[in-house]
């Protein structure tokens, strides 16, 4: 079954996209709409590839204004903890689904989670039709972190055979929860699978000095020697990593998302170093983080806080473009996150924007998309052919809604 849409503006000129099994046919001016088959008059709303969010934890929106104004530890050690402790499969698949609904209706189409209960989350992404590359996280205190690894592969890969959209990876926390013997195990598993590795690393500048005093070298050097700093590797943060990690980083292939908005409400004291990593090559992806550390998973906003710390951190207005800050938002300088460029033979991913936004009219569209708007001038979101949202209405949204806070409620929060 094919999806046709008509009168879409892309680059001030009226184009259409016709999509058929999940992958864009053909796009242009010539594309019409065909008897008998889905079609969209997009009415000249502006088209535009997806945003890709390539660091969250989505059923932390169960967490979302709770405990904001705490500090880290106390925020983490009597708030987040002791909850997580007595999470069940349908909080998180709730939890999950909230994530989803809100990333559709702010226009990303595809996220890299790390959770609990990940198979309650494959679960959630399957319904909401979304793209994602899922982890357990991997931790010393949880048990023997090969057991807990295949124990999610067992639940994530006959997931992934039944969804196309679903990919599984593996989830070191980080550095400081799982210990090297930990590390270097699963950097053969990831390598014997060819599996993704999705780590946080980097955040703050505690983590670096208690590597440099526990290995004698910087995180980046260290995640190296054990084996896990390789072009299937995610490093979420980066915050702390020097000129001479981003070098290793881009001389092993790796990806580093940035999450500025996390770090802002964690105050970890600064942001990753984009300009640098640009200069060493580095491939370099956005992200929201949890909810429960931002709290909010429009990704379009914390676009604008990406653009703005990085300008404010250098000193200089020309330290991100943004027509640059755009590609990062979208997956296109990462290319192991998986980016779904508007062109034929891609998947059919894509979003109609509200051209009467107010935020739109006016100015280059690009700027206007940084600077000016938010994931409320999203109208349409489609991914792989299929509509998840039109005109702003995501089908099920008020019970979604009801039941990830009658959850929240059972857990006390
Ligand atoms: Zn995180």
């Amino acid at each position: 079954m094919g999806l046709t849409v008509t009168n879409a503006s892309l680059d001030g000129e009226k184009v259409g996209v016709r999509c058929v099994d999940g992958l864009i046919e053909a796009i242009g001016p010539e594309v019409e709409a065909r008897a008998g088959e889905e079609t969209i008059d997009a009415g000249g709303a502006l088209l535009v590839p997806p945003l890709l969010n390539g660091h969250t934890h989505a059923a932390m929106t169960l967490f979302r204004g709770t405990g904001g104004d705490l500090p880290l530890m106390p925020w983490l050690e009597d708030r987040i903890l002791p909850v997580e402790a007595k999470l069940a499969d349908e909080d998180v698949y709730w939890g999950a689904r909230l994530a989803c609904a809100e990333m559709i209706r702010s226009g990303t189409t595809r996220f890299w989670d790390m959770y609990w209960e990940v198979g309650a989350t494959a679960r959630a992404v399957a319904d909401s039709g979304l793209r994602a590359t899922l982890a357990a996280p991997l931790y010393d205190f949880a048990g023997d972190v090969i057991e807990l690894a295949h124990a999610a592969l067992e639940v994530l890969e006959p997931a992934a055979a039944e969804n196309p959209r679903l990919a599984p990876s593996l989830g070191p926390h980080a550095i400081y929860t799982v210990c090297e013997r930990s590390l270097r195990r699963i950097a053969e598993l990831g390598a014997e699978r060819g599996l993704p590795i999705h780590i946080h690393l980097s955040e703050t500048s505690g983590e670096v000095e208690d590597c440099i005093a526990e290995h004698g070298e910087r995180p980046a050097a260290y995640l190296d020697r054990v084996g896990l700093l390789n072009e299937r590797t995610v490093l979420a943060h980066g915050v702390w990593l020097n000129e001479e990690e981003l070098e290793l980083i881009a001389a092993r292939g790796a990806t580093v998302v940035a999450n500025p908005v996390a770090n802002l409400k964690l105050t970890v004291g600064g942001f990753f170093p984009y300009p640098a990593a640009r200069a060493a090559g580095v491939a370099v992806g956005l992200g929201t983080d949890g909810a429960g550390s931002n709290d909010s998973l429009d990704l379009l906003a914390d676009l604008k806080f990406f653009a703005l710390t990085q300008k404010h951190a250098a000193a200089d207005p020309t330290a991100v473009g943004s027509a640059e800050a755009w590609e990062v938002a979208t997956g296109a300088r990462a290319p192991l996150l998986g980016a779904t460029p508007l062109a034929p033979g891609e998947p059919a991913d894509f979003l109609l924007l509200r051209h009467h936004a107010p935020e739109l009219g006016i100015g280059d569209l690009t700027e206007d998309l940084v600077y000016a708007a938010t994931g409320a001038v999203v109208d349409t979101t489609v991914v792989g052919g299929r509509v998840l949202m039109r005109g702003g209405e995501i089908p099920e949204l008020e019970e979604i809604v009801a039941r990830a806070a009658e959850r929240a409620r059972r857990l006390g929060l």
